[in-house]
């Protein structure tokens, strides 16, 4: 068996051409177009490719690019004041502060001023608690962005035993709620866990966000599982992921690839947060 690949590049084309077409659909109707606030500190050259697609993708469906940059060495006051002003700007529908960033701030205390609907990366606790409870609000993009290609894959997930393989506040956590949501009997695994390919084979679906690249080989998978790859490693052989792919693809029934799976559908779940917050601010949502 050779797992289908789950083709999150032409996935995440879909979404961002939506949005493009929601983002002209409300100019239409005597909206403003939305602007994403892209909140770069310091100079991390890996940071900076992600906010560099994240802009350009933010231009191309049609919204405003609002990027700030701030240098590495500022203090936590100023940082605090950038947020605060963008909170305050009506031409500012989302707010992204790219994480990791430098250890003498205090991210979790500057993302708490990020206005919960402009918050459209999903990581304020108001956000986090509104999808705890099933309730609507901005859901994190990698998480959102994996049950988008579930759906569009059509993977039955109504009492399906889904495993998730990290706990994160940016992936695990909110994973295993949207799944949850779905009514999918969830496990969530994590560097504690007794024999993860145990835990794991029990999967219909997996979904792996350990940041261990090849954690996940083929002793781990079910036959015919749905197996999502979250990671993303840069070695001297370009991207990998956290599942060993090759081997994996000749028991799974589908897999996403890395690179092409759930990386694209990242930056396009953020491009629809932006355009839902719009929306909602402009009280212009469906
Ligand atoms: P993290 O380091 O915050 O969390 C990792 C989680 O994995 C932890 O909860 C930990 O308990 C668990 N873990 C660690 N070792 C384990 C083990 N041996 N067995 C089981 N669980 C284990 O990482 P994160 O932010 O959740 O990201 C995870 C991976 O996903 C990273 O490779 C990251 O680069 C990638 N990522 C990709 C995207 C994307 O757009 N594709 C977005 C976010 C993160």
């Amino acid at each position: 068996m050779t797992a289908r690949v789950i083709d999150g590049t032409a996935v995440a084309r879909r979404v961002r051409e939506d949005v493009g077409r929601g983002v002209a659909q409300l100019v239409a109707a005597g909206g403003r177009a939305p602007g994403l606030a892209t909140v770069l500190v310091g100079d991390d050259p890996a940071s900076e490719v992600y906010v560099r697609n994240k802009r350009r993708l933010c231009v191309a469906a049609g919204m405003q690019d609002l990027h700030r940059h701030l240098p590495g060495d500022v203090d936590q006051a100023s940082a605090a004041a950038l947020v605060d002003e963008l909170a305050a700007d009506p031409q500012v529908s989302g707010i992204l502060l790219q994480l990791p960033t430098p250890r003498h701030l205090d991210s979790d205390a500057l993302i708490a001023r990020i206005p919960a609907e402009k918050d459209v990366d999903g990581l304020t606790t108001a956000n986090a608690g509104l999808l705890a409870q099933g309730r609507p609000g901005l859901r994190p993009c990698t998480p959102a962005g994996v049950m988008a290609l579930l759906d569009e894959y059509d993977v039955p997930l109504a009492g399906a035993e889904a495993v998730v393989v990290g706990r994160s506040v940016l992936v695990g956590k909110p994973m295993a709620q949207l799944l949850l949501a779905r009514h999918a009997t969830v496990t969530v695994c994590h560097s504690r866990t007794r024999d993860l390919p145990e835990v794991c084979r029990r999967a219909d679906v997996l979904v792996v966000a350990a940041g261990i690249r090849g954690l996940v080989g083929r002793d781990a998978v079910k036959a015919g599982a749905t197996v999502i790859d979250v990671g993303i490693h840069r070695g001297d052989d370009g991207l990998v992921g956290d599942v060993e792919s090759d081997a994996v693809a000749e028991v799974a029934g589908a897999l996403t690839p890395v690179p092409g799976g759930v990386g694209p559908m990242t930056i396009a779940m953020l491009l629809a947060n932006t355009l839902t917050a719009a929306r909602v601010q402009q009280g212009l949502a469906d």
